[in-house]
């Protein structure tokens, strides 16, 4: 590889806090069939809202570009999502390519995925095939009233559940479960949740609601904080705490003592893990966000689209981007929303 005064003799990146980029989120797509409230709420993007049109979406070339000079700079994982990834037309043909490129030890990047499910019945199989390595389905209440009030489109619940399992069936052995827990909305079904889950193999994890984007009329109140839903949890059935797997995991990991399987906890708010965040995000058309709340993105799209623009000042741009990296906004969230900076939408970050 050719020198960069951003990177360390093995190629890896670090920014500015000494952090090193090791995850690509990698939105497919800004539409969704959906309209979660925590997300794209109904009163917002109803019927008139305007959808990036399909030649202002990264195609997959310029998507397995961008993949690939991140896995140059020291990127493990690609995790694919959206808006809805599932509606983004031939996805088994960019989990091909993508499954294609290597790591710099030359290992192939961990593939990920983030779906609502409501489409997964159709696609496990074609998604296995082609590649993918670990599934996360978004699964907010097992109650079909509650789940079709939270998805604001009426989609019900049993036809996510089928996703799942045609996804175990497809082979997948890395299922995950993602609910986000809103106080006074949805926090009754987390027990639910949990014994649904038990001894299936698929580990579901809670996800305290966020204040992302601009439209979710974020307040604390319905924030409940992990350390109080995991007491319930154990009351119910005692858990055990459990090492992370790796730097830069988001969940905490618990074990249930009786053997039931794991479960996990995502305290973006109670509990800020920016000291440890490896992650950058590439929205649709093509600007990379080096943090969830970054007022701003990076525009790659006129380097991609520059036909005199080779590999090497595609790496060398993402290498200086992550080496002036400082964010750390769940840290200082208390100070920074005082000053109200503008959040792009869950949706077209990927989340
Ligand atoms: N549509 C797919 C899905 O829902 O899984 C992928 C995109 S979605 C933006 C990715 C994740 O972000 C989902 O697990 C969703 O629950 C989560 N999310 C969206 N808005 C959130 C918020 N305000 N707080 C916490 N998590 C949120
Ligand atoms: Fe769609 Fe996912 Fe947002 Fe829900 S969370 S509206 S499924 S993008
Ligand atoms: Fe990473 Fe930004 Fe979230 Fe902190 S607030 S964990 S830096 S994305």
């Amino acid at each position: 590889m050719d020198h960069m005064p951003w990177t360390s003799a093995d190629g890896a990146v670090r920014d500015l806090r000494k952090r090193p980029w090791r995850d690509l989120r990698i939105s497919l797509t800004d539409r969704c069939n959906f309209r979660c409230g925590y997300c794209m709420p109904r009163s917002k993007f109803g019927p008139g809202h305007r959808f990036l049109p399909q030649a202002r979406l990264l195609n997959f070339e310029e998507i397995a570009q961008v993949a690939r000079q991140a896995l140059a700079l020291g990127v493990r994982t690609l995790r694919l999502t959206g808006g809805e990834p599932l509606l983004r037309r031939d996805l088994p043909r960019l989990i091909g390519q993508l499954s294609a490129l290597r790591t710099l030890d030359g290992t192939a990047p961990d593939l990920a995925l983030t779906t609502n499910g409501s489409l997964l019945a159709a696609q496990a199989q074609a998604l296995r095939d082609a590649g993918l390595n670990r599934l996360t389905v978004s699964l907010d209440a097992l109650d079909d009233a509650v789940f079709r009030r939270m998805n604001e489109v009426g989609f019900p619940v049993a036809e996510v559940l089928r996703g799942l399992e045609s996804a175990r069936s497809a082979g997948f052995t890395s299922i995950k479960v993602n609910m986000v827990v809103r106080r006074g909305v949805n926090d009754r079904e987390a027990l639910p949740l949990a014994e649904h889950f038990r001894n299936s193999g698929m580990v579901l994890r809670f996800i305290e609601f966020m204040d992302a984007g601009r439209h979710n009329g974020w307040k604390l109140d319905e924030v409940l904080p992990s350390a109080e839903l995991r007491e319930r949890i154990a009351a119910r059935w005692p858990l055990q705490p459990l090492r992370p797997t790796r730097g830069g995991e988001t969940a905490e990991r618990w074990r249930y003592a009786d053997g039931a399987g794991e479960i996990g906890f995502i305290s973006s708010v109670s509990q800020a893990f920016c000291g440890d965040c490896t992650r950058a995000r590439l929205t649709a058309e093509g600007r990379l966000y080096t943090c969830l709340f970054a007022s701003e993105g990076h525009d790659l799209r006129p380097l991609l689209r520059n036909p005199h623009a080779g590999e090497a000042q595609l790496r060398e741009r993402l290498a200086a981007i992550w080496a002036r990296r400082s964010d750390a906004y769940s840290e200082q969230r208390e100070r920074l929303s005082v000053i109200r900076i503008v959040r792009p939408d869950m949706h077209v970050l990927g989340g």
